[in-house]
């Protein structure tokens, strides 16, 4: 499948503390988004699959919704019969009943940015009006729910652990759990400067997250959580590297046109061209040759060869300048991920818990 990320605007309505996206108002224009997804439907093309997959980012992309429709009605008809899924990430704070009943028609995927309780959401995910976001979100639950029911798919939770909520992280996502979400996507918020002391205790909430995911798992309401499966699959499935494809079987197109291979770097040394240009195929053959280049501690690291830090180039050279140097946040991530599910790996019970483990579709 080829992926291409549409960031629609810049703006939001929401002011969140670890927001990247500088505070623009530039908007997409169609053409150009029309232009993004004719790339992406060639690239699809040629890929085994013959799959594309487009997921509308921002700022909020709620912000552009007549776009979106347009923009969905294009791919429809340019893409010729080719398979074409679509995914959005919101902050779900303008959802509408109307928006909901379009993506249940083209059978999107949603992401909908929660941190948790009201308190640790409305911490970070601030409203420039100072309404409670959480509550502009929350009102909107059972339309989630209705949506997971009817499409017999989870909507993707998006949770930012930060150093000022991680204490709380267990109570939050079990909050949400509760509320009936099915799916956790979890992301540290690494422009913070964590201390080893706050390390361990974020390593003492995600122990305590696991025992919940077992505990649920075994009453049959278990949910996933996107850690446990990164960090075990390399466990079960080594391979020489775990070089996501950004750049070879995904791009992000900026509002103005510039691709990039993902949302996780901006600099010119990643671009892959525009979309007046096209795509620049010596810049995004660089990455289709890719392989691993073990720096500093990575050499004689006994867990490298299950180890996707490495491999995560643009993170990396946003962070350090490399792409193969991993920042030391990252690593100290990628061990205790390695380590908390290592012992899931090695746990007898763990293949029980497989064939028991049902992660509802609906509610
Ligand atoms: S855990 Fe750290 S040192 Fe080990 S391979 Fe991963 S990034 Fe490198
Ligand atoms: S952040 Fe890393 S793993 Fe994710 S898409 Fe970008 S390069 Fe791939």
């Amino acid at each position: 499948m080829y992926k291409i990320a549409l960031e629609l605007t810049k703006n939001c309505n929401l002011r969140c503390s670890y927001c990247y996206q500088p505070r623009f108002t530039n908007t997409m224009d169609i053409e150009t988004a029309c232009r993004a997804i004719d790339l992406g439907i060639e690239r699809a093309k040629v890929l085994p699959t013959r799959k594309l997959l487009i997921s509308f980012f921002g700022g909020e992309p709620l912000l552009q919704f007549p776009q979106m429709v347009s923009l969905v009605e294009y791919s429809k008809s340019a893409a010729d019969g080719y398979d074409i899924a679509y995914e959005l990430t919101t902050n779900g704070t303008l959802l509408q009943a109307r928006h909901i009943d379009f993506f249940a028609e083209h059978q999107f995927f949603l992401k909908v940015s929660i941190d948790g309780l009201p308190e640790d959401h409305n911490l970070n995910r601030r409203n420039p009006g100072n309404a409670d976001s959480y509550q502009l979100v929350i009102r909107n639950l059972d339309l989630f729910m209705d949506y997971q029911r009817k499409l017999k798919k989870p909507i993707q939770v998006s949770m930012v652990i930060s150093r000022n909520n991680y204490t709380h992280f267990l109570a939050n996502i079990r909050h949400l759990a509760d509320l009936g979400f099915r799916m956790f996507d979890t992301a540290l918020n690494f422009t913070d400067c964590w201390s080893d002391q706050e390390l361990a205790g974020l390593r003492a909430e995600y122990e305590q997250v696991v025992d919940l995911y077992f505990e649920r798992i075994q009453n049959k309401r278990g949910f996933i959580w996107t850690f446990i499966d990164n960090g075990l699959m390399p466990q079960i499935k080594p391979r020489k590297n775990y070089y996501c494809g950004a750049g070879i079987s995904s791009m992000y197109v900026n509002t103005e046109g510039e691709l990039y291979p993902c949302y996780a770097c901006f600099k010119d040394e990643v671009r892959i061209g525009s979309t007046a240009e096209g795509i620049n195929e010596a810049r995004a053959n660089r990455f289709k040759h890719y392989q691993r280049e073990l720096t500093g501690d990575c050499i004689d690291c006994s867990i490298q060869a299950y180890c996707p830090a490495c491999d995560c180039l643009m993170m990396n050279m946003e962070q350090t300048n490399d792409f193969y140097t991993v920042p030391k946040m990252f690593c100290e991530h990628a061990k205790m991920r390695y380590e908390l599910t290592n012992k899931l790996h090695h746990n007898p019970e763990w293949k029980r818990m497989l064939e028991m483990m049902s992660v509802p579709k609906g509610v």
